[in-house]
């Protein structure tokens, strides 16, 4: 760290952003003014979602700042793979103990890494000094009436889920444990790949779709709520990744699959007639596409063992404020 990093002031942070925000075309005026502008394509709608992380809630306190950095963003271009909407613009609001630059370019290698893959641009934000605390907004794009809400399943649909699940919970039970994390799974933990391409492949044939940010279980229960409808899930039929069958036992890993936060797949409902095409998808993409349940008339979400015995999950997954 140089002498000028050391004491640096709201506005040299904020300068340092600045050099390295990732632009577009269709930004009329970016940071530096008292708001952003930007241009909105005539026929598209704006799609817009906002995810704080909490130092020590959201991510362990000793996660490395490159990691913070990319997982704020991934997770809010989940909801908005969620929607299947084109990532556009986005705002940073950062709290920060202390006017650490060197921690701020760390945290902005992740946050640029993944701000580039995406082609988002950094339109604004604000700097604050106190508990570390990221929020991000962002802001996408989506052709009028086409995005995916969690309000259009219909009873018969078919249940997917992308990826594999539990992963991500799998390496906070280690670290909770206060044991090694195996790399892949906490690699999941800390730099979710948000599904966007996946998202836009399927966006035609499918029904309704959430991000599972809190569980399986209890992300499938939103959109049961919203569909007004129940659901039913088989539980050997959840993609479990080879890492984590390694680590846990049978029912611990069923457990985490079914109601582990953080992995930021997407969960989504379609047509059985749709099924060859989005096994189509699957095929041309890396990441497994699987069915794992159906949607039926009724409420709530069931969850069934292999033996037709209903699972009694350790909870319904993650929620701030509960008991
Ligand atoms: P104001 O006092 O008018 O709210 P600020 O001094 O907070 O303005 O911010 C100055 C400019 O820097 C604004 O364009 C703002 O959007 C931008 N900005 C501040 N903090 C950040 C940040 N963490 N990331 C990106 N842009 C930021
Ligand atoms: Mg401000």
């Amino acid at each position: 760290m140089t002498d000028a990093s050391r004491g640096a002031g709201e506005f040299q942070l904020i300068d340092l952003i600045r050099r390295r925000a990732t632009m577009r075309a269709d930004v009329v005026l970016g940071i530096g003014d008292d708001a952003a502008i930007v241009q909105v394509p005539a026929g598209r709608q704006l799609v817009i979602a906002t995810d704080t992380l909490n130092s020590g809630v959201h991510f362990p306190a000793e996660t490395a700042p490159a990691d913070v950095g990319w997982k704020a963003l991934a997770v809010n271009l989940s909801d908005l793979a969620a929607m299947a909407a084109e990532p556009a613009w986005c705002t940073l609001s950062l709290s920060l103990p202390d006017n650490d630059a060197a921690w701020l370019e760390a945290f902005m290698d992740g946050f640029f890494e993944l701000a580039g893959n995406s082609g988002i641009a950094l339109v604004g934000g604000d700097t604050t000094r106190g508990p570390l605390s990221v929020c991000v907004t962002v802001h996408g794009l989506v052709e009028s009436g086409r995005a995916l809400r969690r309000d259009a399943a219909c009873v018969g649909d078919d249940v997917w889920v992308t990826g594999t699940l539990g992963d991500a919970a799998g390496a906070l039970a280690q670290w909770q444990a206060g044991g090694a994390c195996d790399p892949a799974l906490r690699r999941r933990l800390d730099r979710p790949e948000p599904r966007l391409s996946i998202a836009a492949a399927l966006r035609d044939g499918i029904h309704a779709c959430i991000d599972i940010s809190d569980g399986l279980l209890a992300d499938l229960q939103h959109i049961c709520e919203e569909s007004r409808a129940g659901a039913a899930v088989l539980l050997e039929r959840l993609p479990v990744s080879p890492q984590l069958d390694a680590a846990f036992d049978v029912p611990t890993r069923q457990d985490l699959q079914a109601t582990g936060g953080d992995d930021y797949e997407l969960c989504f409902t379609a047509p059985a007639h749709n099924r060859a095409a989005i096994e189509r998808v699957a095929r041309e993409n890396p990441v497994p596409i699987t069915r794992v349940g159906t949607i039926v008339a009724g409420s709530g979400v069931r969850a069934l063992s292999a033996d037709g015995s209903l699972f009694a999950p350790s909870r319904l997954g993650f929620q701030h404020f509960a008991e």
